[in-house]
């Protein structure tokens, strides 16, 4: 890839250029991290946690991608993360290839260090040409698991109501083959029915192969009776995961955060929405995480701007101070659905207890040589590019 001219930087992300698209929306001032992107709406699957209408047929519009780079490429930090979701994105294969190319020529021109990732249900066939595109772009591939068979059938399930669990299977060896241990991960998704199990699941996890394992939380379904259970599972897994360091295995919880957590931009990650939790629907619509879990009336209702209108005046010329009330009441008035929010608490003290082990990690890195490598291992595996 050719490196731009100064003059092509400039017209593109130059300080004229920059102040003409804040002036409209289409640019911030306000530091985002990470951008989640939802590519399309299809998927092979039906899973029952998930509110995305599958049926709409809805892709998103070059326009639109090309929008959303720039927004976020022009936002201030040097490291950036384009997550792409669906849907299922496999379904749409030549418009990721197109998106990486185009997020990383934009990127060059920036200035700034892009993290690609990628997340699919692995309910397809994938084909090797496919993951070898992707490993050369130095994507961060994601497969949503539950744990194991039973646990995944129960929710993971196609149109025909069969369980996925099986089929995905050549699709985990392939990708971790061809992409590798250190930039596979697993996402176990954690739901109230099997949070007592969440400690096996993992270990599941660990046997198909998987090194790095996000944790994360369903949000929606009757967490109430439940909920008193999540802290000693999680904790049940990062003790196991403890052990297992001292014997110099290594095993990732929370991997997408770890650097977060070690580094900087934790008050701003817990704050400040933009820094985050930025996302976009196929239609080109930003919000606020958790799209996935919201359904069509939720997302019209938590829209905040878009690819081609730009974020709404009351979001573009704030900047961050967690004194202020203005920072405080940011997301007060936002779309609030009872049932989504269910799932905050045990989100939350998921990443609360991550960020704590982190923290136990690095002080025990001083004296003791395998939580040294684990740190090491952790801001290399973690942070991608
Ligand atoms: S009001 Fe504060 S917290 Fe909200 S988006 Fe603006 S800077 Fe971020």
């Amino acid at each position: 890839m050719a490196a731009p001219t100064p003059s092509e930087l400039d017209a593109a992300y130059g300080p004229a250029e920059l102040a003409r698209l804040r002036a409209q929306g289409l640019a911030t001032n306000k530091e985002i991290r990470r951008f989640k992107v939802a590519v399309n709406t299809a998927c092979p699957l039906r899973c029952d946690y998930c509110f995305i209408d599958k049926d709409s047929g809805e892709v998103i519009s070059w326009d639109h991608v090309t929008g959303l780079v720039r927004f976020m490429l022009s936002s201030p930090g040097k490291v950036k993360k384009l997550l792409l979701y669906g849907g299922e994105p496999f379904l749409n294969f030549e418009l990721v290839r197109a998106i990486s190319l185009y997020a990383r020529a934009e990127a060059l021109k920036a200035g700034k260090d892009l993290d690609l990732s990628i997340c699919t249900s692995a309910a397809l066939p994938l084909k090797r040409e496919w993951l070898e595109f992707l490993r050369d772009q130095r994507f961060f591939l994601s497969v949503s698991i539950d744990g194991d068979a039973a646990a995944h059938d129960a929710h993971r399930r196609d149109k025909k109501d069969a369980g996925s669990w099986t089929r995905m299977q050549p699709n985990i060896s392939l990708i971790l083959d061809v992409i590798g241990r250190r930039r596979a991960m697993a996402i176990q998704c954690v739901h109230p029915d099997n949070v007592e199990r969440m400690l096996d699941n993992y270990k599941t996890l660990v046997g198909l192969g998987f090194e790095n394992i996000e944790i994360e939380v369903i949000h929606g379904f009757g967490w109430k009776d439940k909920k008193s259970l999540f802290r000693p599972m999680m904790s049940q897994v990062l003790a196991w995961v403890w052990g297992e360091t001292l014997q110099g295995r290594r095993r990732f919880v929370v991997c997408s955060l770890v650097p977060l957590m070690l580094k900087e931009a934790v008050v701003l990650e817990d704050w400040c929405p933009f820094h985050s939790s930025m996302e976009t629907y196929p239609d080109g619509g930003f919000s606020f995480y958790p799209f996935a879990f919201v359904d069509g009336e939720g997302r019209a209702r938590s829209r905040v701007g878009g690819a081609a209108e730009g974020v709404p005046e009351r979001w573009r010329d704030c900047t961050f101070d967690l004194n202020s009330d203005r920072c405080r009441n940011c997301t007060s008035d936002y779309y609030r659905n009872p049932a989504v929010n269910e799932g905050n608490d045990p989100y939350k003290w998921r990443t609360e207890m991550a960020r704590a082990f982190m923290d136990r990690v690095a002080l025990a890195a001083r004296d003791e040589p395998a939580m040294k490598e684990y740190l090491k291992e952790a801001l290399i595996r973690c942070r991608i590019s």
